[in-house]
């Protein structure tokens, strides 16, 4: 890698999309993007794990169109209003015929499925009704786009629920954040903090949202999955009603999760990366295990026979391959730490005649010699090492970059240096929005809200950093992607 990720962070995300092959922006319409297979082996994996978590808590799949006519949504009108300026939509086929209705291009699919929900709630038995859906969504956004952080298609998954009442959606909402923490921070290695927006920055038609924000190693935030409670916003205009124990009619309570793979993947490579190149948690590496041969003319077949006899024996548990091509150990060694491969076996004359191999572990310096009979429990201890090793220094690096202020002028030079900043705040309801803008005109910085894990409480000769007032919250301000 010729960029060095901390000091120049946006020039080495470019460099390593290119060399890894991830991405191609090539493709002739502005803001779509290919995704090359060294990146969608990794999402796919993610895809199964965050799929396979959500179906152990009871959502179930479903496929819903990508198409959503007009009619369906213009009925909830916050939704509507945020939705509208960034919808694609399809208005004709052939060759140029009308459509009867115009049709979004999902941007979400609040619209499409609760049109749906409508016919298949009527009453207590149907509830809780709990339906996931993976797939891609469609917005026109006019902000710069990047492979994996943000362009005009994204992969996601969009669960939405229904409940019989207010208090269940309330702990689906705190059970979406366990599933972040568990999956993304756990698995995945992105650690995070969740966040109560504040009113004037909820979802489109949310009571409301809950997100879980991270850092890029430039300092600046970046959203990832949000959770929304959505009351009976929508169950109102889509008539999601059913026959509740009095035997009245009710109208179901939602929420809605939307962890988007192709974002939390742009997380996933830049805060575990190096400046060697990529880095993954074990479970997530598109090709787990490298086997290089090292061998000249007169030992090649010996050294070649044994490192199939070695792929034999870990290629039914893990994804690997033996790097046979004719470019030297040396180059091997880079190209395959630069596409973030977690082990890597060494197999030269030595090895053979002793029975042995050489292990080097992409998360430390050292070199291993091991007897081959001890490989396997090997591998199967430091995968599990692997990732936690990643996991704990991406956590160090996180909680360096939380810094207080308790003034503009403070907040200002604190987001210059990046990350998080903490401040005493007015209000996070609706009449706190005049000393957002302020704090967003003079600073670049947005408000992220107030924590939801141990919630802090402002001290009481707490002022607001903008207005002066009592500061009835603590909040988060950060410069965002
Ligand atoms: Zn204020």
């Amino acid at each position: 890698m010729d960029n060095k990720k901390k000091e120049n962070f946006s020039e080495w995300y470019t460099e390593i999309i290119q060399k890894a092959e991830l991405a191609d922006i090539r493709y002739n319409v502005k803001g779509f993007v290919v995704f090359k297979p060294w990146s969608v082996i990794t999402m796919e994996k993610m895809y199964d794990i965050y799929e396979k978590e959500l179906q152990d808590k009871g959502h179930n799949p479903a496929w819903f169109p990508i198409v959503i006519p007009e009619s369906n949504f213009t009925l909830e009108a916050s939704h509507v209003e945020g939705f509208t300026p960034e919808v694609f939509w399809v208005t004709e086929h052939g060759r140029g015929e009308k459509l009867e209705e115009k049709l979004a291009l999902r941007p979400t699919s609040e619209t499409a499925m609760y049109k749906m929900y409508s016919l298949w709630i009527q009453g207590l038995a149907d509830l809780p009704l709990k339906i996931y859906q993976r797939g891609s969504v469609y917005r026109h956004e006019t902000k710069a786009t990047r492979p994996f952080i943000r362009s005009r298609e994204f992969y996601w998954i969009e669960a939405h629920n229904c409940f019989a009442t207010k208090k269940e959606a309330v702990n689906q909402v705190k059970e979406d954040l366990e599933t972040t923490e568990t999956i993304m921070h756990q698995q995945f290695c992105i650690p995070f903090i969740g966040f109560q927006r504040p009113e004037w920055d909820k979802f489109a038609g949310a009571v409301h949202t809950y997100a879980a924000d991270t850092l890029m190693p430039d300092g600046k935030v970046i959203q990832q999955p949000s959770t929304h409670l959505l009351g009976q916003n929508f169950s109102k205009p889509f008539d999601i009603n059913f026959q509740n124990e009095k035997g009245e009619k009710d109208y179901v309570w939602q929420t809605c999760y939307g962890p988007a793979i192709s974002r939390m993947y742009a997380s996933l490579i830049s805060s575990l990366g190096d400046d060697k190149g990529l880095r993954f948690p074990f479970e997530l590496a598109p090709i787990q295990i490298i086997i290089v041969p090292i061998y000249k003319e007169e030992n090649k077949r010996n050294v070649l026979t044994y490192s199939k006899k070695i792929k034999k024996v870990l290629e039914r548990d893990y994804r690997i391959k033996i790097d046979d091509s004719d470019n030297t150990p040396g180059y091997k060694f880079n190209e395959w730490e630069m596409k973030g491969v977690p082990i890597r076996l060494e197999i030269g004359g030595r090895e053979v005649e002793n029975n042995q191999i050489t292990i080097s572990l992409r998360t430390s310096k050292e070199k291993q010699s091991i007897k081959l009979i001890k490989l396997k429990k090997f591998i199967r201890i430091h995968a599990r090492e692997i990732t936690d090793t990643l996991r704990k220094e991406a956590d160090e690096n996180f909680k360096e970059v939380i810094h207080n202020a308790d003034s503009l002028d403070k907040l200002k030079s604190a987001l210059q240096k990046g990350g998080f900043v903490r401040v005493p705040f007015c209000s996070i309801d609706i009449k706190g929005k005049e000393c957002a803008d302020i704090i967003k005109a003079e600073t670049s910085g947005d408000i992220r809200g107030t924590k939801v894990n141990d919630p802090e409480r402002p001290r009481d000769e707490d002022k607001c950093i903008c207005c002066g007032k009592p500061a009835k919250n603590i909040v988060y301000v950060a410069k965002q992607y």
